[in-house]
C-alpha cells in the first residue's frame, strides 16, 4: 500500500480532477469507463498522490474470484491463519482502491461488491463470518472498457447506477502531444508528427482494427525514438506491430505511416 513519492505526470485532460475530489469527498464510487491507455491509471496514482491517500491497484481478468479480494485460509505451519485480501485490507486501511477493468472479472466479484458501492460500506466475510466496516477513508474507484469491441464483457446497469462515471478518450492533438514530451522528453515536432499518425489510424474505421491506437502506444513510440531508435522503425513496431496480425492491413498501415514520420 503506497502513495507515491512523488507526483506522477499527469496531464488533466478535462474535469477528471475536480470530479474525482468531489466523488472523495462524498465518498461515492467512480467509474473511469474508457479504451486502453487512455490515462485511467495513471490519473488514479496521480489522484492518491494529491489526495495522498495509499493506492491498491486490483488488475482484473477472467479468473478474479471474490476470494482472491476478500482473502482467504492458508496453511502455515500446524495452523490455519487468514489473510486478508486486497479489497479487504483497503477498507480496513482506508486506502483507494483501484480495480482496473472490473467488468473481466468473475461475476461474484460483481456480487460481492455491491455492499461497498452503496450507504452500507461495508463486506461480509463469509468464511470468518465477519462484517467489516469500511474506513472513513476509503474510496472505490474502478475502470472499465466499454463493450463496443468486440471480446470485451459488459457491466450490467444494476452495478453501473452505483458508480458516478467518467469518459476518458484519448486527448486533443496539442494536450496529447504535450503528454508526449512530458512523459519521454521528445521534440514537439516530433510529438505533433505522432499525434498525427495515431489520429489518422484512429479515423481508419473500415480496417477491422478491434482496438486502435492508444496514448499510451504513441507514448511507447515516443520513448523508442527518444532513445535512439529509427523513428519510422519505432512506428512500425511501438504503433503498427500491435494493432493487428493481418499481413495486408499491417502493410498499408506500415506505408502510411512512412510516409508520416
Ligand atoms: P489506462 O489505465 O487507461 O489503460 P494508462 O494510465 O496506463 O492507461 O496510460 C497509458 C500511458 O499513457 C501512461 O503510462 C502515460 O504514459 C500515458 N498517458 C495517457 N494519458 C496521460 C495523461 N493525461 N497524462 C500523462 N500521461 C498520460
Amino acid at each position: 500500500m503506497l502513495i507515491p513519492q512523488k507526483e506522477p505526470f499527469y496531464r488533466v485532460v478535462d474535469r477528471e480532477q475536480e470530479v474525482f475530489e468531489h466523488a472523495w469527498k462524498n465518498r461515492l464510487p467512480l467509474l473511469l469507463k474508457g479504451p486502453t491507455g487512455a490515462g485511467k491509471s495513471r490519473f488514479v496514482e496521480y489522484m492518491s498522490y494529491k489526495l495522498q491517500r495509499p493506492l491498491i491497484n486490483i488488475a482484473c481478468h477472467e479468473e478474479t474470484s471474490s476470494t482472491d479480494l476478500l482473502g482467504r485460509y492458508i496453511i502455515k505451519g500446524a495452523e490455519t491463519v487468514w489473510i486478508d485480501g486486497p479489497l479487504t485490507r483497503a477498507l480496513k486501511e482506508g486506502a483507494l482502491l483501484y480495480m482496473d477493468e472490473i467488468a473481466e472479472a468473475r461475476p461474484d466479484v460483481i456480487v460481492a461488491i455491491h455492499p461497498i458501492t452503496d450507504h452500507r460500506r461495508q463486506i461480509y466475510l463469509d468464511k470468518t463470518g465477519e462484517v467489516i466496516q469500511a474506513h472513513s477513508d476509503f474510496m472505490f474507484v474502478a475502470s472499465f472498457n466499454p463493450g463496443y469491441q468486440k471480446g470485451f464483457r459488459d457491466l450490467k446497469p444494476s452495478t453501473r447506477q452505483r458508480f458516478v462515471s467518467i469518459s476518458f478518450n484519448y486527448p486533443k492533438p496539442d494536450l496529447e502531444a504535450e503528454i508526449l514530451m512530458g512523459e519521454t522528453g521528445i521534440d514537439k515536432n516530433t510529438a505533433r508528427k505522432l499525434v498525427k499518425i495515431g489520429n489518422k489510424i484512429r479515423n481508419l474505421t473500415d480496417m477491422g482494427l478491434t482496438e486502435t491506437v492508444s496514448t499510451r502506444l504513441l507514448v511507447d513510440a515516443a520513448k523508442l525514438i527518444s532513445s535512439g531508435l529509427f523513428a519510422r522503425l519505432a512506428v512500425e513496431v511501438a504503433v503498427v506491430e500491435p494493432l493487428t496480425d493481418d499481413p495486408d492491413v499491417l502493410s498499408a498501415l506500415k506505408e502510411m505511416t512512412a510516409l508520416m514520420i
